[in-house]
């Protein structure tokens, strides 16, 4: 049963004189519980790719269905409900809200879920322990690493069991003990909730260890 269908996806960006084809006619099914990495160089189409696949934007052809849902019939509302419960999202520069500590971060992706507040405080810290942040749990992005800030924002992305995950070059900004870190944690926490990952990236220490390999160039996909 997959979880998303790509059928001939194009994305044209319209800015300037000349337009953008950043997607060409992308045909690309995911399936549950896969680590999928999406390669290919810089402006290759692999972040807007991600970006249609997690509803932050639309195709300009072709269709895109979600969990059994054609996203073009979705109403904003409804995407965003979808991207609440379904969807995570994990970024190159980690994207913490600096004003938030570290579990106050992770509680963001629980608000608008049927929670109490204590609920909410007790699932972001169990996820804090699952990424072995536990002890950081009160502190402020800016007083953690770089890995220990990308692995609040795994907590975050994988704090309300989502089925997909989003993943905007995760490794660029890590060392190589950061990103191999990251990198098995992914790997665990794919198999032990069943969450698909989609991985943009061109670090071959993230690629080697992921289920699948798609490559983009110029916007065409390669399966
Ligand atoms: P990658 O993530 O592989 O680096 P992107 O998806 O960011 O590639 O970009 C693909 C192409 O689309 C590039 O040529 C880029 O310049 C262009 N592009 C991306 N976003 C926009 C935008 N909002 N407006 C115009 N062109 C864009
Ligand atoms: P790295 O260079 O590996 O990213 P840092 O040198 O930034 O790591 O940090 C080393 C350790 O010190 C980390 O465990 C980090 O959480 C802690 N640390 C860094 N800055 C602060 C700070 N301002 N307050 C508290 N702890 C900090």
């Amino acid at each position: 049963q997959a979880i998303v269908v790509c059928r001939q996806v194009s994305k044209r960006y319209r800015k300037g004189e000349i337009p953008v084809d950043a997607l060409k006619r992308v045909d690309l099914t995911l399936n549950p519980g896969q680590l999928i990495a999406a390669s290919g160089p810089s402006g290759s189409g692999k972040s807007t790719l991600l970006n249609l696949i997690g509803l932050l934007d639309q195709p300009s052809t072709g269709t895109i269905e979600l969990f059994g849902q054609r996203s073009e019939v979705l109403k904003r509302k409804e995407r965003q409900a979808l991207r609440r419960k379904y969807l995570g999202f994990i970024f190159q520069n980690f994207n913490l809200l600096p004003v938030l500590n570290a579990v106050e971060n992770v509680e963001l992706s629980l608000y608008g879920h049927p929670l109490s507040k204590d609920q909410i405080r007790n699932q972001a810290l169990a996820m804090l322990q699952q990424v072995g942040l536990l002890n950081r749990a009160y502190h402020y992005p800016k007083e953690l690493s770089g890995g220990q800030q990308q692995r609040v924002g795994i907590a975050r992305a994988l704090v309300h069991k989502p089925k997909l995950v989003m993943a905007d070059e995760p490794t660029a900004n890590l060392d190589t003990g950061s990103a191999t870190e990251i990198i098995s944690l992914m790997r665990n926490l794919s198999h032990e909730i069943g969450t698909t990952f989609l991985v943009s990236t061109h670090d071959p220490r993230l690629i080697k260890n992921m289920d699948r390999e798609v490559t983009l160039t110029d916007g065409v996909l390669l399966s």
